[in-house]
């Protein structure tokens, strides 16, 4: 078993734990940035480790369209490609394939889609994301789900759930039938599917626990639902789910999210806001928002926080910041990345510390009293 759980909060469903792969070990809860195409955008990986980073996240539909596996493989995988030597998780390219509207048409067989660089056409079965993922080496690999958007109405959530169990099914005897190309072990995580309704996700935590997989995810929530429901779902899920292994809810969110989702007992999160907001001069603090690009920026010396030990903080004042943004310096770009991917992982740390002193509750009321103030 690669997830070992170490405490669990005394008043909460929130608990620590670590995760072990052949490329290091990381803490839990823990929060993975998004390097969609190999990497975070603007950072390397020393930026990244620098953050705080113990795994980060990339996706197979990105790079199976580009650099494409041959490429991935004659490098000897994405590690030996991209530099980075923690954990990769990838996820499996079913969520870019609904989302981007890529989607030709969805069979028994798997999906077919068409590339939105270039329009050719694609097929992903269950088996080929498997063997994409070979290519990829990644450490998580997740199976091709099949989703719809919130709400959907029972008969939909129901379809969604079990052609994602049949794939399930699929995709766990692949990979048990098939060997790493890389000299380290390569493990899979289910996806719960089921919509909104409680009995479809019991039905499809259910399955996926039968078949047997090495971690689970939450899948199909951040797409439509209002807050209540998602939290509703989150909570009912991780009831459902195995303790002594992981759970990844999956693209969610913005900070109080993922202190939601801590709270509910899942482990693992991923989300493109830290960097999407960066780029756009968006910056996360203890104390709120702020937006480096406003004028009323461009005299103040502090840094971004007071106390941040990101490298941009430690080296560099909000009015230079400010100044590199306003003139697209892509230093500008890559300050603010480095301080939000920074600032979600000390959220992540703060939580495991917090959890271990059983006072995750009262971590999280006064964040949500200082952002909101
Ligand atoms: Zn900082």
């Amino acid at each position: 078993m690669p997830f070992t759980l170490e405490h669990t909060d005394s008043k909460t469903k929130a608990r620590t734990g670590v995760f072990k792969t052949d490329h290091g070990s990381f803490e839990t809860p823990m929060f993975m940035p998004v390097g969609t195409i190999g990497t975070v955008k603007s950072l390397s990986p020393d930026d990244l480790k620098s953050c705080g980073a113990q795994i980060m996240l990339s996706n197979t539909y990105h790079l199976y369209l580009r650099p494409g596996t041959e490429i991935l493989e004659e490098f000897g995988g994405l590690h030996r490609f991209n530099r980075w030597n923690g954990p990769i998780l990838t996820d499996s390219g079913g969520f870019q394939i609904y989302s981007l509207n890529d989607l030709i048409t969805s069979s028994e067989e798997g999906v077919e889609f068409k590339s939105h660089y270039d329009g050719s056409r694609h097929l992903f079965t269950p088996e080929r994301v498997v063997d994409i993922q070979r290519s990829i080496g990644s450490d998580i690999m997740m199976v091709l789900d099949y989703l719809t958007g919130n709400p959907a109405d029972y008969d939909t959530a129901m379809e969604a759930h079990l052609q994602t169990l049949r794939w399930a099914e699929r995709s766990r005897n692949h990979l048990n039938s098939t060997k790493p190309l890389y000299e380290h072990q390569q493990f899979q995580f289910g996806i719960v599917q089921g919509g909104t309704y409680s009995d479809l996700r019991k039905a499809s935590a259910d399955g996926l626990m039968q078949i047997g997989f090495d971690g689970y995810a939450i899948g199909g929530l951040a797409v439509g639902e209002d807050a209540p429901t998602r939290r509703k779902v989150t909570d009912e899920c991780t009831d459902y789910l195995p303790e002594n292994q992981a759970r990844y809810l999956m693209g969610v969110g913005k900070p109080e999210d993922i202190l939601n989702g801590i709270e509910l007992g899942v482990d693992m999160f991923d989300c493109v806001i830290p960097s999407r907001n960066a780029r756009n001069g968006s910056v996360f603090t203890y104390s709120g928002k702020l937006n480096l690009r406003n004028a009323k920026h461009r005299n103040a010396k502090g840094p971004i926080e007071p106390g941040c030990t990101c490298y941009a903080c430690s080296n560099f004042s909000i009015g230079y910041i400010h100044h590199m943004l306003k003139i697209n310096e892509m230093l500008g770009l890559r300050l603010a990345t480095t301080h939000n991917i920074h600032f979600y992982l000390q959220l992540v740390k703060d939580s495991r510390k917090a959890i271990k002193e059983n006072r995750f509750a009262e971590f999280k009321q006064e964040f949500l009293e200082n952002v909101n103030r």
